[in-house]
């Protein structure tokens, strides 16, 4: 407006604020159907095609039968296991949808929720059918899909779309899959039939499908854990090479020993109907781990799984870990991380239960099948609390907050983990639970232990494979029925204490944490592993065998100096920087009168000299007895 009658509007509304308009919002957005309890009339036809290893391309055409009017097809988002909004969105592309007779549809993305597509179906339309291309190998590419030229994982949930307004466990979908010619493939979905490369199976719910990842790949093993058994455990191994596939009898009587002792565990009750254990033991894939009811998805960042047993152990509880979760996590759910559909957020407010307990019964029952060591599990269980000690983010936040760091992030969390502290519901919640199973070892005299809590709470139902939810107050109750105490508050106060380490237990245990200046056994399989130095206790920080500094610890001896992770340690003392050198230089230092140690150290592309005023000496942790006190560590380590 530019006449004189708006200078005048404006000049009055200027002398008049009561007449401004006040801000307005938007209206909102079109609603996508709430999921309720009703079957979805029909079946859905997928075929996915991964195939294409040299582009890495997954290709997908799915034909829905529809009926006409509003309807909202979602990606799923909120997955169970992953603990964070998670959907494969960002490269979906390629998306079009046709109806049954051959018309090209228009679909509208929802303005809000960017995994949910509006269409409108046309009087008389019966099916619908969608195209879509996930290209895994450009950045932002999916998380824990991978392509290879000798292996692909997938995930359905990457591929598939669902009609919006059903519980997913209540729409039903007919999966066919193409791999690469003279692959073959390992998955818990029934009713397989190939054909060549192309593999259908049996409808199931969508539910079902979400949770049944595939690998495929050129060199695979299979091996049955559990002969025999009606509802039969086996381990299907990928790798680049058949030569890394050749385990010893020895090592698959450890994995049978595995479900056995997990039987022993859980009372015998098995919440599904066969299980498999998918395993991958290649570099590029790395190390990775996710639960399903019927499977598990592994990596190992070793291909010496079986080839390098003795020395590449670290980490080996991955599948322990990722069978618990058969029980804990899958059959028996935190009632806030259960949705039924995808596109509902979840609560990771027992995460505490779900992953470190999971953690607890995990490296247990990795020790007691072997895959672990009882010395090698002390080893492990030291670097776990000598971290725990270590961890000066305890000051300001709880351990009960490190809960929601996926939902904050889906990657679980950057920067310094001593400080965000962001997974510790992981291993300090292992500590927890060995504080809660001493205390009932000790309160009962070894009558009871935290094994009658497994069997009482997660052992129930079996065979049934439906999610049985559950809320904190009956894990309280559960714990109150192996033996009465006020675990409310006992658990609560190390959720949301400020003050130090939750290592009562391991006191309890009869063990406590020292420092000794040779590595243990575990941590040099850890250095090696990881190509780097751990010495996070003597001058704080892990340094890369190349002088890359990664994990410091906030407020330790490099951080006060001014050295922060991506920096990079370039001279000890004058000398070009080697892993040995500087370790040289950290005993030498600890001498009596010894001068600091000077480090030339590049950060953001400049030179800069050092002097750290270190002289404790190398620090590496251990495990040591506490003399006249019962060796409860090893009562809980040791086999059923
Ligand atoms: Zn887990």
């Amino acid at each position: 407006m530019t006449s004189k009658l708006a200078l005048a509007a404006c000049l009055a509304l200027a002398t008049s604020p009561a007449a401004l308009a006040a801000p307005k919002a938007a209206p909102p957005t079109p609603p996508i159907p709430i999921a309720r309890a009703a079957d979805y009339p029909g079946v859905i036809d997928l075929k996915v095609d991964v195939s294409d290893t040299t582009r890495k391309v997954f290709r997908v055409t799915e034909t829905l039968p529809v009926s006409p009017g509003p309807l909202v097809l979602s990606l799923p988002k909120w997955i169970p296991g992953e603990h964070s909004p998670s959907a494969q969105i960002v490269l979906m592309s390629g998306f079009t949808v046709t109806t049954d007779d051959g018309r090209r549809l228009a679909w509208r993305r929802d303005p809000v929720e960017m995994t949910a597509f509006h269409i409108d179906v046309p009087v008389g339309v019966r099916s619908l059918t969608l195209r879509l291309e996930q290209p895994t190998a450009q950045p932002g590419g999916p998380v824990r899909i991978a392509v290879t030229p000798n292996l692909v994982l997938l995930k359905w949930t990457a591929v598939a779309l669902y009609p919006a307004g059903y519980e997913v466990g209540r729409i039903m979908v007919r999966p066919t899959l193409t791999i690469p010619t003279g692959w073959s493939l390992a998955t818990a979905l029934d009713g397989a039939e190939t054909n060549g490369a192309t593999t259908r199976f049996a409808p199931t719910s969508f539910e079902t499908l979400m949770d049944s990842p595939v690998y495929a790949g050129r060199h695979k093993a299979a091996f049955d854990l559990d002969p025999g058994a009606t509802r039969p455990v086996r381990l299907t191994v990928f790798a680049d090479s058949p030569k890394d596939l050749k385990a010893t009898p020895t090592q698959i009587d450890i994995h049978r020993r595995l479900v056995q002792q997990a039987d022993k565990l859980f009372g015998g009750a098995r919440n599904f109907d066969h299980y498999d254990f998918l395993l991958s033991l290649n570099p590029t894939v790395g190390y990775l781990g996710a639960e399903h009811q019927r499977s598990s998805e592994n990596g190992y960042s070793s291909a010496g799984y079986f080839t390098a047993w003795d020395t590449a152990f670290t980490g080996r509880d991955i599948l322990a870990h990722e069978y618990v979760h058969a029980w804990n996590g899958k059959h028996r759910r935190p009632a806030d991380l259960w949705t039924p559909d995808y596109t509902t957020p979840m609560r990771n407010s027992l995460l505490w239960v779900y992953e470190g307990l999971t953690e607890y019964y995990g490296d247990t029952l990795a020790t007691r099948s072997g895959l672990y060591s009882s010395e090698q599990m002390r080893q492990r269980l030291a670097l776990i609390a000598a971290n725990a000690e270590a961890t000066p983010g305890r000051g300001w936040r709880s351990l009960r907050d490190t809960t929601n760091a996926y939902i904050m992030n889906s990657a679980g969390g950057t920067g310094s983990t001593s400080w965000l502290r962001s997974l510790d519901y992981y291993e300090e919640g292992q500590l927890l639970w060995l504080d809660v199973d001493t205390l009932i070892r000790e309160r009962t005299h070894g009558a009871k232990s935290l094994d009658d809590f497994a069997r009482a709470f997660f052992g129930v139902d079996d065979g049934d494979m439906t999610v049985s939810t559950y809320e904190v107050e009956d894990v309280f109750s559960a714990l109150n029925a192996v033996t009465p105490y006020d675990w409310a508050a006992f658990i609560n106060a190390r959720l949301d204490g400020h003050d130090r380490a939750p290592l009562d237990g391991l006191t309890r245990a009869g063990w406590r944490l020292v420092f000794e200046a040779q590595p243990s056994a575990y941590v040099a399989a850890y250095e090696k592993d990881a190509e780097t130095s751990l010495l996070t206790f003597s001058l704080g920080a892990e340094i890369g065998w190349d002088g890359a500094v990664k994990e410091v610890l906030w407020d330790g001896p490099l951080f006060r100096a001014g050295v922060i992770a991506g920096s990079r340690i370039v001279k000890v003392n004058g000398k070009p920087y080697a892993p040995e050198t500087l370790k040289a230089a950290i005993l030498t230092a600890a001498k009596p009168g010894a001068p600091a140690i000077v480090l030339g150290v590049r950060a953001d592309d400049r030179d800069r000299v050092v002097r750290l005023a270190y002289h404790g000496g190398p620090r590496y942790p251990r495990l040591r007895r506490l003399p006249q006190t019962p060796d409860r560590l090893g009562q809980i380590l040791s086999p059923r």
